[in-house]
């Protein structure tokens, strides 16, 4: 099998597909290493489009339809024709199913506003891969840095054009973060809002733990909802502790008894330091979060 596995979609979208159709699959397998976008797709010249990245634990999806949820979501923000679901979670499965089997591995699904002047059929693909190895981080933890995001904590409600809150190709400024980071000694950065309010990671999902709460940032603050931080207060709740949402100030993560920075592949990663102040890690809890995130069965 090989280590990676692309699927073309080729009816990703409601609204194209022929009614009826039923017994054509709408998807085809690519090689991965060779070119398949064209040079005017909207995605690739103007970041256009939406992702997700899908967790798979011992061949299995993980929170697949939150995924498709959120995409659905994203597409909506971006006025972009609704994914065919039905289409997509063939697509996905097929991908995850085509590569070596891994103990972690993904699937990203990418849907762009298509190719310019080609009359509006938008591209489609998922493409599976193993994941990295983790272990170190999770065990070991990340530094990180806060840095200002430039926008007010109530952009989501107040400039819906910003489309913040969708899973937008445009990440440059995500990536820019990243090596801003580095220059600073840090392995991420935790955005802030021009008032003074924690919001995210650059690709993940902020969690303290306060005594025996656990909150995350509201998700009306033009953050990304998580996947993976919705899950892991699932498993809070088993294991006795409350998961919140607040309005927190940039304060709150100095004053945590723990922090993680949450996501789909990497899981829970936590702080070590928080602009070069070393924090208290949680390893238990870091250890009992992560081997429940690696172990989902959907
Ligand atoms: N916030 C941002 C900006 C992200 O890019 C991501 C994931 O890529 C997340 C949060 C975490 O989302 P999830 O847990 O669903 O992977």
């Amino acid at each position: 099998m090989p280590q990676t596995a692309l699927v073309i979609l080729d009816d990703p979208v409601i609204d194209s597909r022929f009614e009826g159709v039923g017994a054509s699959r709408d998807y085809r397998f690519a090689d991965p290493s060779a070119a398949q976008v064209n040079v005017l797709d909207f995605g690739v010249t103007r970041g256009d489009g939406i992702f997700e990245t899908i967790s798979v634990g011992a061949g299995r999806l993980q929170a697949l339809e939150p995924h498709l949820a959120r995409f659905a979501r994203s597409a909506a923000l971006l006025d972009l024709p609704a994914p065919d679901l039905d289409a997509w979670r063939e697509a996905i499965a097929a991908a995850a199913g085509a590569i070596d089997p891994a103990p972690e591995a993904f699937v990203k699904t990418v849907m762009t506003r298509g190719v310019e002047g080609s009359g509006g059929d938008v591209t489609g693909w998922a493409y599976a891969s193993p994941s990295a190895d983790f272990a170190e981080v999770r065990r070991e933890g990340i530094a990180v840095v806060t840095l200002d995001r430039g926008y007010r904590h109530d952009i989501a409600k107040t400039s819906p054009w910003l489309l913040a809150g969708a899973k937008t190709l445009s990440y440059a400024v995500n990536r820019a973060v990243l090596r801003e980071a580095a220059k600073r000694g840090a392995e991420d950065a935790v955005f802030v809002s021009s008032d003074g309010y924690l919001l995210e990671g650059s690709t993940s999902n902020l969690i303290l733990r306060v005594g025996d709460r656990l909150v995350t940032p509201s998700l009306d603050l033009g953050i990304l909802a998580g996947t993976t931080q919705n899950d892991i207060f699932g498993f809070a709740a088993g294991i006795g502790l409350r998961g919140e949402y607040a309005l927190l100030e940039q304060s709150a993560l100095a004053d945590a008894d723990a922090a993680w920075l949450v996501s789909s592949v990497r899981h829970a990663a936590p702080i070590r330091s928080v602009d070069g102040v070393e924090r208290p890690v949680d390893a238990e809890l870091t250890a009992a979060i992560n081997t429940f995130l690696i172990g989902r069965r959907v």
